[in-house]
């Protein structure tokens, strides 16, 4: 059985003020551990206090991009070996703000996914295709490709532990999420693509999220899809009380 994992990914909101109070308002309300992972991804700026203030709950804490290098001089970024000495335990690799606004390429996210185990970080590694790879009906083939450039070099226990978030770029921040069923198709895609690249046992223990427009008014026709694991959410992650709605859903 794999457990369902809720992410929320915040992008760029939120002032440390905001970001506390919202911890303070979920950490004594999330659900077991046993019953699903969740995370918070947040900016960098916010994560060492983040970190310290939900050890105690099940609440672990993601970065949404990071350098590949230990170290070095890469001005402005930042290492996965700073990440995990706060106790950051998640980074979001490859999402598709990333990929289309700071031209991060398959070989550099395929470079941080390495990079990520090398540090004991869990990677959430982003797909998704544009609308008009939708339209043309190359959804699959580009998502193939996708993964299986994330993936490349890794092994089948690093697969096993990772998780993949199918985030349509059309459905990104736009209300207008894929069908269940559209999603599912898709998902259960990666899930072959990782059998035939890897093993079936990886296959059937890598958790895949679907993202795009999740609200907990749609969760949970997410959740019932036999290939989806969980969800990565924006913009209903922000609110303190439509997160806690996303896990009591899943
Ligand atoms: P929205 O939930 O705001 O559509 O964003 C999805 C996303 O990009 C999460 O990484």
């Amino acid at each position: 059985m794999r457990k369902p994992i809720i992410a929320g990914n915040w992008k760029m909101h939120k002032t440390m003020e905001e970001a506390v109070d919202f911890t303070e308002k979920v950490k004594g309300m999330v659900p077991s551990s046993a019953q699903v992972e969740t995370v918070i991804c947040a900016p960098f700026l916010f994560l060492d206090r983040l970190v310290n203030d939900v050890k105690r709950y099940n609440v672990k804490v993601g970065a949404q991009t990071m350098h590949y290098e230990e170290q070095g001089a890469y001005t402005g970024e930042v290492s996965p070996a700073a990440l995990k000495g706060i106790g950051v335990s998640h980074v979001i690799l490859g999402h598709s703000e990333r990929r289309e606004l700071y031209n991060e390429t398959d070989e550099a996210v395929n470079k941080k996914v390495l990079s990520a185990f090398q540090y004991g970080l869990t990677p959430i590694v982003c797909v998704g295709e544009t609308l008009e790879q939708w339209e043309n009906g190359e959804t699959n083939e580009h998502v193939k490709s996708q993964v299986t450039k994330a993936l490349q070099g890794l092994s089948e226990d690093q697969v096993k532990s990772l998780v993949i978030a199918y985030e349509p770029i059309w459905a990104i921040g736009t209300g207008k999420s894929s069908t269940a069923d559209g999603a599912e198709e898709v998902c259960g895609h990666i899930r072959q693509v990782i059998e035939s690249n890897f093993s079936k046992g990886a296959a059937d223990a890598v958790r895949i999220q679907y993202g795009g427009s999740v609200k907990p008014e749609n969760i949970r026709e997410f959740m019932n899809c036999p290939n989806i694991d969980g969800a990565l959410v924006g913009g209903a992650s922000l609110d303190p009380d439509s997160f806690l709605k996303l896990l009591e859903a899943s």
